[in-house]
């Protein structure tokens, strides 16, 4: 359950619009996508972690009240899982990074060979 941002009533977390006020919660034709809205005096911005980045471009910014991709910088964000590969992933990367060089040094090694058992 969500509070609608508008009358504070609870709502359905899948609700496309708040049961009681009528206020839209999803954005239009995406019902996944949740529509975040400015009640108070502000703007969204203010808050968010894209306009304190700097990384967000939409025309709305810094004056936006309703915005489908707002992130509060107050609440942290789940740490995304990394990937750090094991001894056997480390050597095939840097296999597929230096497979030319190593390929030359093949050649040089076949030639090496050649010439020392061709005596
Ligand atoms: S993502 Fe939305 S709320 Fe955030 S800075 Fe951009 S326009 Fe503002
Ligand atoms: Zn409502």
């Amino acid at each position: 359950m969500l509070d609608c941002p508008r009358c504070r009533q609870p709502v359905d977390k899948q609700a496309i619009a708040c049961p009681y006020c009528n206020a839209t919660l999803k954005a239009y034709g995406h019902p996944g996508i949740t529509i975040h809205r400015e009640t108070g005096e502000g703007y969204l911005c203010e808050s968010c972690t894209y306009h304190e980045d700097d990384t967000c471009t939409f025309p709305q910014r810094p004056y936006a009240r309703e915005c489908t991709l707002y992130r509060n910088k107050m609440r942290p964000t789940l740490a995304q899982p990394t990937y750090t590969p094991g001894f056997g992933g480390s050597v095939r990367l840097w296999v597929n990074r230096n497979g030319l060089l190593l390929g030359l040094a093949g050649l040089l090694l076949i030639s090496f060979l050649l010439v020392l058992f061709s005596r």
